[in-house]
């Protein structure tokens, strides 16, 4: 397939229904929201900016439905999410190349980790409500774990499907009925889930789908009296409102925030695959991605031969269309974003940090939201390079004398989310490991394990996803003594 069938793939098109109540509805009162191609600039569709009417419209839904749904056999549960996998997975390479589209992925990315992550969630939630949640004996008393009730779930657009399915998976497993209020920027991603839940019958009301902008249909899911538990992924300072709106009626929260995680090399790691797999996992998703190691911590004895491999490395990162298969890097989502990181790399500069690759005047495509893979060494912990999420295709490498100190510069951050640790002693690494204040950290390149809980510590978050203790999260306890 070339670049233009592979783009052809997605079949975008204007959307201008919500889905509420098992139908494709009009909204009540929505104008049309515009979604752009990061790579072309150009405006691809249009899908609905919904208000609070059919937010309120959505959750009476969702709440209508809950008790049925709720009353089901997990295994019951299980057979809809059996049917929803199979009608998702059907739109793999759909999904992918809109994905490319709105987010600006390569294209092997957006299948590999965009697409074929969200179809292992779904896999596994589907399988842990075939399992079934059995109740816990302890002494006279009968524990049981019951579905927390309604869920607004609002999602960013950095792993648009991911991060839905995330919440939609566990919600539906669990016996909680949900409405997604999916990020402006990627809304098309959200549409082709639930053309598969349409697709796979799922009963009316069960999970609905509002678009539009997070101040009004966002605010508005999260304000809801209605809604018993807010899910949501994002920056810290939309994290703040909703936890004040939710607040208020004492209403659960999830939050999944932002990180500035540590690659700690210590000095008998394996230099050159450290390297290498710490600049791929900091360019990942031109640096979109919530876990990127951004800062990549190294010991004196083998700093400068780091540099060096980090810069060589980065020039890999060839910019350009995610379509064409020789691309590493695809554009930043938005053009606020593009401007943003430029304006870090600005900073990087004038705190003296020392440029080894990309910075400003890099070349790049001339169309689409661009910022070169870039690489600054010597820079100081406290910079703001160092302690802000960037979220673009920025790396701060940052030397360290002992172990002692590598912890040291590591926690110094406000986030907590994830973390990694190269030497060739894996008690040492183990060690540094236990003393990371994050949510995850990985040993030597150990993979990322989406069955596995993830979630920050300090302000990178608070409760977990995925898996079982993400499934958790939708459910309340019940002691019933006798
Ligand atoms: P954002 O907080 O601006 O938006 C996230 C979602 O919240 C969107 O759907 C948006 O419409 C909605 N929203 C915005 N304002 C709102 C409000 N006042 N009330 C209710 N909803 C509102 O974040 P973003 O720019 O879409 O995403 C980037 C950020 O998300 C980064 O900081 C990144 O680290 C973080 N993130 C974290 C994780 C994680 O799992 N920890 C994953 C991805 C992204």
């Amino acid at each position: 397939m070339d670049q233009t069938e592979a783009r052809a793939a997605a079949k975008v098109a204007d959307r201008d229904r919500l889905y509420i109540d098992g139908e494709w509805m009009t909204p009540l009162d929505a104008l049309p929201m515009p979604v752009q191609d990061p790579t072309t600039e150009e405006v691809v569709a249009h899908v609905p900016a919904a208000g609070s009417g059919d937010v309120d419209r959505a959750v009476a839904a969702a709440r209508a439905a809950f008790a049925p749904w709720a009353g089901l056999s997990p295994s019951a549960r299980a057979d809809h999410l059996d049917r929803l996998l199979a009608a998702l997975s059907s739109r793999a390479e759909q999904i992918a190349a809109t994905v490319s589209i709105e987010v600006g992925t390569p294209i092997k990315v957006a299948q590999r980790v965009q697409t074929g992550l969200p179809l292992l969630v779904l896999r596994d939630y589907a399988a842990r409500a075939r399992a079934g949640f059995e109740p816990e004996t302890i002494g006279n008393s009968l524990v049981v774990r019951e579905p927390v009730g309604v869920v607004g779930a609002i999602t960013p657009w950095n792993y648009p499907l991911h991060q839905v399915v995330a919440k939609v998976g566990a919600a539906l497993a669990a016996g909680c009925t949900v409405v997604l209020k999916p990020a402006e920027l990627t809304p098309l991603t959200a549409y082709l889930l639930f053309d598969a839940i349409h697709e796979a019958g799922l009963p009316h009301g069960v999970v609905n789908l509002v678009t539009g902008s997070g101040p009004v249909a966002g605010s508005a899911l999260a304000a809801h009296s209605d809604v018993d538990i807010v899910s949501f992924t994002g920056s810290g300072a939309t994290g703040a409102a909703i936890s004040r709106l939710a607040a208020d009626r004492i209403a659960r929260v999830t939050l999944e925030l932002g990180g500035k995680s540590a690659n700690v090399i210590l000095s008998d790691a394996d230099l050159a695959k450290a390297v290498k797999v710490g600049v791929g996992n900091a360019f990942l998703n031109a640096g979109q991605t919530c876990t990127a190691w951004t800062r990549m911590l190294v010991h004196r004895s083998v700093y400068e031969d780091a540099v060096e491999l980090a810069a060589t490395a980065s020039a890999g990162y060839v910019t350009g269309d995610p379509f064409d298969p020789a691309t590493r890097l695809g554009p930043l989502v938005s053009e606020r974003q593009r401007d943003r990181v430029r304006n870090y790399v600005d900073k990087g500069l004038a705190d003296g940090a020392r440029l080894v690759s990309g910075g400003p005047d890099a070349p790049v495509p001339a169309r689409g939201w661009f910022v070169a893979p870039t690489v600054f060494a010597d820079v100081d912990p406290d910079d703001t390079i160092a302690q802000e999420e960037i979220f673009g295709p920025v790396l701060s490498i940052i030397p360290f004398s002992d172990d002692d100190q590598a912890v040291e510069i590591a926690n110094n951050s406000r986030y907590g989310l994830a973390g990694a640790v190269w030497s060739a002693d894996e008690d040492r690494a183990m060690a540094v490991a236990r003393r990371l204040r994050t949510g995850a950290v990985d040993i030597n390149g150990g993979a990322f394990n989406p069955l596995a809980p993830f979630g920050g510590y300090k302000q990178s978050g608070v409760g977990r996803e995925l898996g079982q203790h993400g499934l958790s999260e939708f459910l309340e306890t019940k002691s019933i003594q006798r």
